[in-house]
């Protein structure tokens, strides 16, 4: 008495196996993840259905996953909602999505089956057949009055349906397995695929009785119901580190996205403990199943020192890493994410600025690239951004924001000296006149700083401008005793430059000088000294000097420059050598003199002469 009916799959059905079993070599293990996701929905829906006062069969039987191997068979069994003949008939033979007709028609027009397309298209329960000769589905639904049924296929033609007595309430999938693909049989091998993929899974998952998923998906849970140390479990856990982390930022989102995030920043910076290079350690999951480790493009490549999870329901389950690069939406994912990670930053400077400049000591290389080469967030990330200044005492850092804040009345424009270290800024010929005119100067010592400058170009509405450039009109109410009059500071630059010849580009008097004797700027309005250290360092030995061209400021101020012009009256020989000397010491102070062997030899004809005339 043979009760089994022959189902033929719908036309499209079978097109579509024909597909999965013959396209999806690369990617087989998914099929782990699509019937665990489907068994994992099962419990879901069943648990929604008691909570709604629903009777339901075996109703003390908890929600829960079970997976055993054979030697060459895999069962998942769950104790879900289950099917019913109809459901079986409707779920398992028949593409309900009105999506999948037109998705088939284009892959017959394409000629190009693709396995990224499976699963957009809720067919992942096929995806069992890329592994299995032979998938045996004994389901029993919730209702009461139901009875259990077997579905049997080989993924050709069509299934076989039949009653089957006894069954617990649920779903048990059987597959046996092809000769390639044993392998999955092997606990370690799943085991280690489940954890990959379904490790947060809301409902208990048991391979051969042995529970995998410990770790709660704690993100989808509320922000009030976890205290530090889950937080801290989790983080050791995903990020296999056993500090504890520096920033936590825990947030979900509705619109324009679902979002359910949990991000940490890593206590240290391990690029800069000579590590290579960081990879994002951010996954990205649909509804607690993962869609993809270390998730590329999620973030920006300068926030690869993130950690963490993002769940968002948007995504469609089983997309792949392929169309996931291309796709518009990770791209609105990572404008949201990215966005709000750095909002969280800006308020954390704000709240508790000790843990903050922990973070910047850091991370402020990774800021800066961000500045560089991301415009879209160049300017959150300029409020981000933290120097020393010349009005704060040394170890002190201040923010655009706050420099803004300060500015005297008249001030327009926001200045910066780039330097080694402090000391060497402050004595630099370049900070004397904002040191007399008592304008605030912020102190860099990163020779990332200049590009980043550059990048920024104006921060709080107001230009960004280096000191070594400035031009500042500066000139006092009373000339200074003793200086050289306007008339003959003109003689004095025009005598100098004549000296001087092809050296330098121009020579004038100074408005900025106040204690040194002359100054080195650059007659190219785009370079500064830093940028030009950096591309001498940059540059292979071998290649030939550019002829480095400044132009000379003098002060009409100093001793120097009013006993050189007497001097150039009386002894023009020696007065050129002080000129000379002049030069070479202003390239000294500005960092930019390449070979001092020529200066020295000088210095020293110069002191035997001071010498000779002394004696
Ligand atoms: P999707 O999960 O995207 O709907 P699938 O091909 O994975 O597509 O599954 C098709 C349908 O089969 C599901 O929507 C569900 O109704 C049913 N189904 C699959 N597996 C189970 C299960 N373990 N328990 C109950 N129903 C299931
Ligand atoms: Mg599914």
């Amino acid at each position: 008495m043979s009760t089994t009916e022959k189902h033929h799959f719908q036309a499209e059905i079978q097109q579509l196996l024909d597909i999965v079993i013959h396209s999806l070599y690369t990617d087989k293990e998914i099929f782990v993840r699509e019937l665990i996701s489907n068994a994992a929905d099962a419990c879901e829906k069943l648990r929604f259905t008691q909570a709604a006062g629903t009777p339901v069969y075996q109703p003390d039987t908890a929600p829960g996953i079970a997976i055993t191997t054979g030697e060459k068979t895999i069962t998942i069994t769950d104790t879900g909602i289950g099917m019913t003949h109809g459901e079986l008939v409707e779920n398992l033979g028949t593409i309900a999505h009105s999506g999948t007709k037109a998705f088939l028609k284009q892959l017959a027009e394409d000629k190009k089956p693709d396995a990224k397309l499976i699963g957009q298209f809720g067919v992942g329960f096929y995806s069992a057949f890329m592994v299995a000769s032979n998938v045996t589905v004994l389901s029993r639904s919730l209702a009461p009055d139901e009875t259990g049924w077997r579905w049997t296929s080989q993924g050709t033609g069509g299934y076989d349906l039949e009653a089957a007595a006894d069954l617990p309430r649920g779903t048990s999938i059987t597959l046996e397995l092809k000769e390639d693909a044993l392998e999955f049989a092997k606990s370690a091998t799943l085991e280690q695929i489940i954890k990959r993929y379904s490790n947060f899974v809301q409902f208990p998952i048991e391979l051969n009785g042995k529970r995998l998923n410990t770790v709660q998906a704690i993100w989808a849970r509320a922000k009030s119901d976890i205290k530090p140390e889950e937080y801290n479990e989790f983080y050791r856990f995903l990020g296999h580190d056993q500090s504890e982390p520096l920033y936590r930022l825990h947030f979900t989102a509705d619109a324009p996205l679902a979002i359910q995030a949990l991000l940490f920043v890593p206590e240290r910076n391990f690029e800069t403990l000579g590590m290579a290079r960081l990879d994002s350690e951010v996954n990205l999951y649909c509804k607690k199943v993962m869609i993809q480790a270390k998730a590329k493009g999620l973030f920006p490549d300068w926030l690869r020192f993130l950690k963490g999870v993002v769940d968002s329901e948007d995504l469609p389950l089983n997309i792949s890493r392929e169309t996931m690069q291309d796709s518009s939406l990770l791209k609105r994912l990572n404008q949201v994410l990215t966005g709000r990670f750095l909002k969280f930053l800006d308020e954390q400077a704000d709240k508790e600025p000790a843990t903050y400049q922990k973070f910047y000591e850091q991370y402020n290389r990774f800021l800066k690239e961000g500045v560089v080469s991301d415009f879209s967030h160049k300017e959150a990330l300029g409020k981000l951004l933290r120097y020393e200044s010349s009005t704060l005492p040394k170890g002190t850092h201040t923010s655009f924001a706050e420099y803004v804040k300060r500015l005297p009345e008249g001030q327009k424009e926001v200045y910066y000296l780039i330097g080694a270290n402090r000391e060497a800024v402050e004595n630099s010929p370049y900070y004397e006149v904002f040191q007399a005119r008592k304008f605030e100067v912020l102190f860099l010592y990163d020779p990332w700083d200049e590009f980043v400058m550059e990048h920024l170009h104006e921060v709080e509405g107001k230009p960004l401008r280096s000191a070594e450039k400035a031009e500042l009109d500066v000139t006092e109410p009373t000339p200074k005793e003793g200086s050289l009059s306007g008339e003959k500071a003109q003689g004095l630059a025009e005598w100098i430059k004549q000296t001087l010849g092809d050296r330098v580009a121009a020579v004038r008097p100074s408005k900025r000088l106040v204690d040194s004797p002359a100054v080195v700027l650059d007659a190219d309005k785009f370079m500064t000294s830093t940028m030009r250290r950096i591309m001498k360092s940059m540059k292979r030995d071998n290649e030939p000097d550019e002829p480095l061209k400044h132009d000379l400021e003098i002060n009409p101020a100093h001793p120097i420059m009013t006993r050189l012009d007497a001097m150039r009256q009386t002894d023009p020989v020696l007065a050129g050598k002080v000129a000379e000397q002049v030069l070479d010491s202003a390239r000294v102070a500005a960092g930019l003199l390449e070979d001092p062997r020529a200066m020295l030899k000088r210095i020293n004809e110069l002191l035997e002469q001071v010498l000779t005339v002394k004696s």
